[in-house]
């Protein structure tokens, strides 16, 4: 490659597939290869097809750190920020921020190594020790990302002569995860326990058998019936899986996640989950389980084999959230308030809220143009949220969904009710 071809960058490389690099646009020779006219048309009539459909998903470009309040490119002053994963509001705590910069400068930026080459330092060992502690499991490994701890399970622990039971509407990581093992698939409707016992009796022949469940599903916020699908697993000789991203941390009297809420965490054998939500908002996922599980995960998994160890400043917030989290149970506790004094006053609005208790509200409005213009509307008068449709969520499903953090005060929450009254008299959502 010659050095002007590295000069234009891989951004500009990249819309070379769209239209020329400006390099050969000045009249100098062409390095870039613009794409064939026929693979053009093809994605822009699929990039137009989007924007007719409003499902066009645009990033605003934050100019701050995570937290309540942010700035946001292009709009004015101080952002009331109620779209983040960031439930406990560890993502910019001051404890948690210190660990990471103490990690940096002591370990440095990173490994430049998988783990099993010479990528696992002290810290590593250290933080699975402590999620196996926090989730009351053997073992635990850790992944650069839960995405990547859900593509790495399956495909190791199932093979042809298993089958895997799975919520219809489980998180794209475990549909992609599974679909890379080689065990027979059954599919149950949206935590439908008869539906489950009918696919567990189909499955009876199978060696093993894996029932797999968000423990709290994203879109809705609504909670795996966790002690249902426990009797049946119990009952046909099947194991169970829960995916608990938004639910470790905070769900439960400790904040072990659904399996503590619902009394089950001695009868849930495998959990994955994200230090990318409440555990500090970085990135990284992990698996914890039996130790058997975890030492072949170790030996076959193909993302942990595959791919670079967590970055030591990662590691190091990481493990001050957990610590926060194993100390006291206050942090867990403090959403519940908030949760409830959103979900009620925009109930009172008109307004209908899906799910429970759980700190994911989604604003149920049906057509994906207007959420999208809802939310907007929302920006303009300082609060960010997120309109979500297709294939996010099922078409006529649209939504804004409200993520509350403990981190938010009353004030900010009712700021923002009085904000959805505004917009949603203005769309007609409400009267
Ligand atoms: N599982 C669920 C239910 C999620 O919501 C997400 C993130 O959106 C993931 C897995 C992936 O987590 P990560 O961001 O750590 O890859």
């Amino acid at each position: 490659m010659s050095l002007r071809t590295a000069a234009c960058g891989f951004g500009a490389r990249l819309r070379g597939v769209l239209q020329p690099c400006p390099a050969a646009v000045a009249g100098r020779r062409a390095f870039v290869a613009a794409a064939p006219q026929a693979v053009q048309s093809v994605l822009e009539a699929e990039l137009d097809s989007i924007r007719a459909a409003g499902t066009w998903k645009g990033e605003r470009v934050i100019t701050s750190k995570q937290g309540p309040h942010i700035c946001v490119d292009g709009s004015r002053g101080d952002i009331l920020n109620f779209c983040a994963n960031n439930y406990l509001g560890l993502s910019s705590h001051p404890e948690v921020v210190k660990a990471g910069v103490e990690a940096l400068q002591k370990y440095g930026a990173g490994l430049s190594s998988v783990r099993f080459i010479c990528g696992t330092q002290n810290i590593h060992k250290n933080l699975e020790e402590k999620l196996a502690q926090f989730h009351e499991r053997e073992d635990c490994i850790l992944y650069a990302s839960c995405f990547d701890a859900n593509a790495g399970l399956f495909e190791v622990l199932l093979g042809p002569d298993d089958a895997v039971l799975s919520d219809e509407l489980n998180h794209a990581s475990i549909i992609d995860g599974i679909r890379l093992c080689r065990a027979k698939r059954f599919r149950y409707k949206h935590m439908d326990l008869n539906d489950l016992e009918e696919k567990l009796k189909e499955s009876q022949s199978s060696r093993l058998r894996l029932v797999v469940t968000d423990g709290v599903f994203s879109m809705d916020g609504d909670v795996a019936p966790l002690k249902g699908i426990c009797d049946l697993a119990e009952q046909y000789g099947a194991m169970v899986f829960i995916d608990e991203c938004h639910a470790t941390g905070f769900m439960g009297a400790r904040g072990r996640g659904t399996d503590e809420l619902l009394g089950v965490m001695d009868r849930v054998q495998i959990v994955n989950s994200t230090l990318g939500k409440a555990l500090g908002g970085a990135a990284g996922g992990y698996t914890v389980g039996p130790k058997a599980l975890i030492e072949l995960l170790r030996q076959r998994s193909r993302p942990y084999l595959f791919s670079n160890s967590l970055p030591p400043p990662v590691v190091g917030c990481a493990t001050r959230a957990v610590e926060l989290l194993l100390a006291s149970n206050e942090i867990a506790q403090s959403m519940a308030a908030k949760t409830m004094r959103f979900r009620n006053n925009m109930t009172q609005a008109g307004f209908t809220i899906s799910g429970s208790a759980h700190p994911i509200c989604p604003v149920m409005l049906g057509d994906a143009r207007l959420a999208s213009l809802m939310a907007d509307d929302m920006l303009k008068l300082g609060v960010y949220v997120i309109g979500f449709s297709y294939p996010v969520v099922p078409k006529g499903k649209a939504r804004i969904r409200v993520q509350i953090s403990a981190a938010h005060t009353d004030e900010d929450i009712d700021r923002t009710v009085d904000a959805f009254i505004q917009t949603g008299r203005k769309h007609g959502v409400i009267s």
